[in-house]
C-alpha cells in the first residue's frame, strides 16, 4: 500500500489519533483527538511529517506530485463538511496553514492565516458576513502574513505602510482603522509586494495553498528552528506536519475573540484558577504581538493582574474585563473543556481557542511548556489528585530541568533583550551577572568591597581558587567540560561558561575582544551557565523557590531508584550542602583542593620544591661511602628538614579537614583520594609567589626558579601525577593516610575509604596499599582504636580497565574516573579538546561532548568490561563512578544498567542524579 500523507479530521471524526504524534505532529495528533472527543474543532486535514521529510529530500515538486491526489480529496471533503467552496463564493472556504512537529517548538516555524482570500472571495465574504471591515482586516492580515512567510518580505515592509495610513488618519490602534483606511492599507501592501518581490500578490487560492504549505515545510530548516532543536537537544524527528484547517475568525466583531490559556500556571504550577489571556475582535498573532493589552480569562486572574498593574477595579471592569465577565456562557464552556482535556491528557495543557460570533472553537491543545518549579508542582499535584501514578509523577520531571531549581536563573524578558557576545560551553549551570575582572586577586578584592564580578581567565588553575570562590561567575576562553574551571565551578554550584574560543583575553591591557566588541575591566557581563551564552551588560536574575513538592518528588525518586547517589566534595561545607541535597556519602574527595585553603599552599610548595632534591640525594647516599657520604648527608639535611617540616605542617591541617568532613557526613561513607594532580599546578609560576617562597625557605630567587623549572613537564596530564607521586614520595602517602586515619579515630562512626588514583598496573596499587595498611596499623596502635578503612582505586587509565580482574585482587572498590578514562581512552586532552569537540559534535562524529555525556559505545565498553572483570575476581566489589558523568542523566542511566552501586557527582547535581536514577529504574521496568 502506498503511504498515506494526508489525514482528515472534523465532523466528529478523525483519520488520525493522539497516538500518531510522530506522523501528525503534536498539533495534528491532538486536533484529531479533540475532534474525536467531540470538542468544537474547526475541520481540516494534516499533511504528515513524513511529507516534510520527503520535501527536504526529494524537493518541493516531487513531493507535491506525490501528495496532490490526497490534497485534492481532503480539500473536497473539507468543502463538503463545511459547505463552503475554496476560492469561490457564495461561501468561500478560507483556511489556516499551520506548522506542528512531534515536539512543540513554539514560534519557531511558520503559519499563514486567512488563506484563500483574493479580490473575488473578498467580495463574496462581504456579501456573506455583511461586515466589510472584518473582511478587509482579514485581507490585509493575509497579504502581510503571506508576504512575510511565503514571499520572504520583511515585517517592516508592511509596518511602514500601515503606519503611513495611521499617521495620515491620526489613528493609533489597528482596531481604529475603518473600511476605507483598510482598503488603502491593502492597496499599499499590494504595491509594496510588487515592488520588493517583483511579483504580483498571488490571487489563485490553489497557488496560495501550495506555496503556503511549502513555506511551512521549508520553515522546518530555518535557522531559528535548527538552533531551537540544537539548544533543546531535539533529534530524530521527521519534520513538521502542516495543518490546513477551516479559518474561524476572532476578528469578526465584538462578539468574537481569540486567546491562549494554560490549565495550570506554567510558571509556578499553581492550580488556583484558569490561567490565560484573550483579546476581543482579534486574531491569534495579536495576542503575542503585544500591541494591545490582553485581558485575563477568569475574574480571579483579572483581579490579580489588575493589582499587579495598579489598575483600579472600576477601570479593570470597564477596560479590561475577563472573559468570565464578557462572555460568561462561552467561558463556562471553555472551563469545562479545560477540565476535560486535563483529565484526558493527564497533564497541564496549553490551549488555543477562538470565539467567532459567540461560538467557541478549539484550535490547539498540547502539554504546556513549564518552568522546573511548575513541572515539579504539577507532577506532584497530578499524583495527589489521582490522575497519574507515583512513577509517572517521577517521569514527568526532567532531571536536567532541576538545574533551574537549584541555581539562580535569568529573568526571561531581561535575557531576550541582552546582547549576546558569544556562546561557550555550558560548563556549570545558573546565571551570573557582574563586572569583569581578569585575576583571582581582583575578584577577591571586589568581593571584599561587596561588588559582584565575573572572573575572566584564559583558563583557571588551582591558584585561582580564592577568586573563583569570590566571583559570581567564571568565563574561560579555553578548556572543556572537565577543565579545572568547569569541575571546580560545578563543585561550588557556581555559574561557569568555559571554552569560549571566540574570546581573546589580554591580561596586560585588561580587556578581552570578541569579534568587533572590546570588553574592558569593570564592564558588566552576564553568563548563562546552562546555555553557554555570554551577554554584554547586566541581565536580571531570580532565585527559584524550592517548595514542598520538590521534596515529595525527590522522595518518590528515592523510592524507585536502585542505584546510590554520592557526591564529589572536598570540604565540610560542600559535604553539608550535598547531604542536604540527598547525597548518601562522598564518592570523591579530591584532597588537593584543600591545599589551596588559607596559607597552607606555602607548605605544599615547600614540600614539592624540596621533594625531588631529597629523593635524589637519598639515592646518592645509598651508594656513597665515607667522606662523600658524610658530605651528601650534610647536603640533604636542610632540604630534608624542610621536607619533613612541610609534611608536619600539612598533617594537622589535613587531619582537621577530614575530621570536619567526617563530622558533616555523620556516618556516611567517604572516599578520600590520595594526591592526584601534576605537581606543577601547585607551584608559584609568577615572580611574586617565587619571591615569597624564596624568603620563606631561605633560598635565592634563582634557586626557586630553577626548582620550578626543573619540575616542568611537557605533558603533565600524563606525567608525574596520581599514584606515581605516592610511589616517588611515599612520605606524602603516609602523611595523607595518617591524617585520614587519625581523623577517623576521632570521629565516631566515620567510614573512610582510601582511594589510589591513576592506577594502571596492579603493582602500583600493591605498593601504595602496603604504605596505607602499615600507616593505619600505626595509628591503630597509637590510638588504641580499630579503624575500619576500605582500600580501593580509581579506574581511569585504560590499562586499569583492561586488567581490572588483577586489580580487583587488591582493590575493595573501584571508582570509575571517567574524565581521565575519556581523556586517555579517546585520546582527547581534557584541557584542549574544547577547541575542536564542538566541530565533532556538529558533524555527528560524537553525538555529544564525551566529557559531558559518557561515550557509551567506546569508553562505556571499557567501564562495562572492568565491571565484569572486577566482579569476577571479587563478587562483592563496590563499584561507583566519580567522573563528571556521574551527574549526567543519560550517563546515570548507563551506570544503572551496567549495575554500578552508586554514582557520585557535584553537590548541586545530586538531586538530578537521584531523579535520573529513578527514571532509569522505572524505564528499565518497562
Ligand atoms: C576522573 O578522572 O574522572 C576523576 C574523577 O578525577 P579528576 O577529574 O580529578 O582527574
Ligand atoms: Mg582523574
Amino acid at each position: 500500500m502506498s503511504k498515506k500523507y494526508v489525514y482528515f479530521f472534523g465532523g466528529g471524526q478523525s483519520e488520525g489519533s493522539a497516538s500518531l504524534k510522530n506522523l501528525l505532529g503534536g498539533k495534528g495528533a491532538n486536533l484529531a483527538d479533540m475532534a474525536e472527543l467531540g470538542l468544537p474543532v474547526p475541520p481540516g486535514f494534516t499533511v504528515t511529517t513524513e511529507a516534510c521529510s520527503e520535501y527536504c529530500t526529494l524537493g518541493k515538486e516531487s513531493l507535491f506530485e506525490l501528495i496532490k491526489p490526497e490534497i485534492d480529496d481532503a480539500l473536497a471533503r473539507l468543502e463538503e463538511t463545511t459547505n463552503k467552496t475554496f476560492g469561490k463564493g457564495p461561501k468561500p472556504l478560507l483556511v489556516s496553514v499551520r506548522s506542528g512537529a512531534a515536539v512543540s517548538m513554539p514560534g519557531m516555524m511558520d503559519t499563514v492565516l486567512n488563506l484563500g482570500l483574493n479580490d473575488e472571495t473578498v467580495e463574496a465574504m462581504i456579501a456573506l458576513t455583511n461586515n466589510e471591515r472584518f473582511v478587509m482586516d482579514s485581507y490585509r492580515r493575509f497579504i502581510q502574513m503571506f508576504g512575510n512567510v511565503v514571499m520572504g518580505m520583511e515585517h517592516h515592509d508592511f509596518e511602514t505602510q500601515l503606519e503611513k495610513v495611521k499617521s495620515a488618519t491620526g489613528k493609533v490602534l489597528d482596531t481604529d482603522l475603518d473600511v476605507d483606511d483598510l482598503k488603502e492599507v491593502i492597496k499599499l501592501y499590494k504595491a509594496v509586494v510588487k515592488e520588493v518581490s517583483g511579483e504580483d500578490f498571488p490571487t489563485d487560492p490553489m497557488e496560495q495553498l501550495w506555496r503556503g504549505m511549502a513555506a511551512v515545510f521549508g520553515s522546518w530548516n530555518n535557522p531559528r528552528a535548527i538552533k531551537y532543536r540544537q539548544i533543546n537537544d531535539i533529534r530524530s524527528l521527521w519534520g513538521t506536519a502542516v495543518n490546513v484547517q477551516l479559518m474561524v475568525f476572532g476578528n469578526s466583531g465584538d462578539n468574537s475573540a481569540t486567546g491562549v490559556a494554560f490549565t495550570r500556571d506554567p510558571s509556578t504550577g499553581a492550580n488556583e484558577y484558569f490561567y490565560g489571556e484573550y483579546l476581543i475582535n482579534a486574531q491569534g498573532e495579536d495576542v503575542v504581538a503585544g500591541i494591545r493589552t490582553p485581558q485575563q480569562i477568569t475574574m480571579a486572574g483579572s483581579r490579580v493582574w489588575a493589582a499587579s498593574q495598579g489598575v483600579s477595579e472600576d477601570v479593570r471592569v470597564s477596560e479590561y474585563p475577563s472573559l468570565e465577565e464578557t462572555m460568561p456562557v462561552v467561558f463556562a464552556e471553555l472551563d469545562a473543556i479545560r477540565d476535560k482535556l486535563e483529565k484526558h491528557y493527564k497533564d497541564m495543557q496549553d490551549l488555543e481557542f477562538t470565539i467567532e460570533d459567540g461560538t467557541l472553537y478549539m484550535l490547539q491543545t498540547r502539554n504546556g511548556k513549564r518552568t522546573a518549579q511548575a513541572a515539579v508542582k504539577i507532577a506532584y499535584d497530578l499524583e495527589t489528585e489521582g490522575l497519574i501514578s507515583e512513577k509517572e509523577a517521577v517521569l514527568r520531571v526532567e532531571p536536567k530541568q532541576l538545574d533551574q531549581l537549584l541555581h539562580p536563573v535569568f529573568v526571561k524578558e531581561s535575557e531576550v533583550k541582552a546582547k549576546t557576545l558569544t556562546v561557550g560551553l555550558p560548563a556549570s549551570p545558573g546565571a551570573a551577572t557582574g563586572q569583569v575582572v581578569f585575576s583571582a586577586d581582583a575578584a577577591e578584592a571586589a568581593k571584599a568591597e561587596g561588588r559582584s564580578v565575573i572572573l575572566c581567565r584564559v583558563e583557571t588553575s588551582p591558584e585561582d581558587i580564592g577568586g573563583m570562590d569570590a566571583c559570581s561567575g567564571i568565563l574561560t576562553a579555553r578548556g572543556g567540560m572537565t577543565s579545572h574551571a568547569a569541575v571546580v565551578a560545578r563543585g561550588m554550584g557556581k555559574c561557569c561558561v568555559s571554552g569560549a574560543g571566540d574570546i581573546s583575553i589580554d591580561y596586560k591591557t585588561g580587556q578581552f575582544t570578541v569579534g568587533d566588541s572590546v570588553v574592558k575591566d569593570g564592564e558588566w557581563l552576564s553568563l548563562n551557565g546552562s546555555t553557554g551564552a555570554v551577554y554584554l551588560g547586566k541581565v536580571d536574575t531570580v532565585d527559584p523557590a524550592l517548595d514542598g513538592a520538590f521534596g515529595s518528588i525527590m522522595e518518590l525518586a528515592d523510592k524507585y531508584r536502585k542505584i546510590g547517589v554520592r557526591t564529589n566534595a572536598d570540604s565540610p561545607k560542600d559535604a553539608e550542602v550535598a547531604v542536604k541535597f540527598g547525597a548518601e556519602g562522598i564518592g570523591l574527595c579530591r584532597t588537593e583542593h584543600m591545599f589551596f585553603e588559607g596559607d597552607r599552599i606555602t607548605s605544599v610548595r615547600k614540600l614539592i620544591l624540596v621533594a625531588e632534591e631529597v629523593k635524589e640525594l637519598r639515592k646518592q647516599i645509598l651508594y656513597a661511602e665515607g667522606k662523600e657520604k658524610a658530605a651528601l648527608e650534610a647536603k640533604v639535611a636542610i632540604p630534608l628538614s624542610q621536607y619533613n617540616e612541610a609534611l608536619a605542617e600539612l598533617l594537622p591541617l589535613q587531619r582537621e579537614d577530614f575530621t570536619g568532613i567526617f563530622k558533616a557526613l555523620d556516618g556516611l561513607p567517604c572516599t578520600v583520594r590520595l594526591l592526584d594532580p601534576p605537581l606543577h599546578e601547585f607551584l608559584p609560576h609568577e615572580v611574586k609567589g617565587q619571591e615569597e617562597m624564596a624568603k620563606d625557605m631561605g633560598l635565592t630567587l634563582a634557586k626557586v626558579r630553577h626548582l620550578v623549572d626543573s619540575l616542568h613537564e611537557f605533558n603533565p596530564m600524563l606525567g608525574h601525577r596520581g599514584c606515581r607521586l605516592g610511589i616517588t614520595y611515599p612520605e606524602v602517602t603516609q602523611m595523607q593516610v595518617r591524617a585520614i586515619a587519625e581523623a577517623a579515630a576521632s570521629v565516631e562512626g566515620s567510614k573512610p575509604e582510601i582511594m589510589v588514583p591513576l592506577v594502571g598496573n596492579v603493582k602500583e596499587l600493591e605498593s601504595q596499599k602496603e604504605i596505607i595498611v602499615a600507616t593505619i596499623k600505626e595509628v591503630e596502635a597509637e590510638t588504641g582504636k580499630k579503624i575500619d578503612v576500605k582500600i580501593g582505586t580509581m579506574i581511569e587509565v585504560p590499562r586499569a580497565a583492561i586488567t581490572a580482574d588483577e586489580i580487583a585482587e587488591e582493590a575493595e572498590f573501584f571508582s570509575f574516573g571517567t574524565n581521565d578514562l575519556t581523556q586517555m581512552g579517546c585520546g582527547f586532552s581534557r584541557d584542549d579538546a574544547g577547541k575542536f569537540l564542538g566541530d565533532y559534535v556538529e558533524k555527528g562524529i560524537y553525538e555529544y561532548d564525551p566529557f559531558a555525556v559518557l561515550d557509551q559505545s567506546g569508553i562505556g565498553k571499557l567501564v562495562k568490561y572492568a565491571v565484569d572483570a572486577g566482579r569476577k575476581t571479587r563478587p562483592n566489589i563496590k563499584l561507583g563512578i566519580c567522573g563528571e558523568h556521574g551527574g549526567d542523566p543519560a550517563s546515570v542511566e548507563f551506570c544503572c544498567n551496567i549495575g554500578l552501586d552508586y554514582v557520585s557527582c557535584s553537590p548541586y547535581r545530586v538531586p538530578i542524579a537521584r531523579l535520573a536514577a529513578a527514571h532509569a529504574a522505572i524505564k528499565a521496568e518497562k
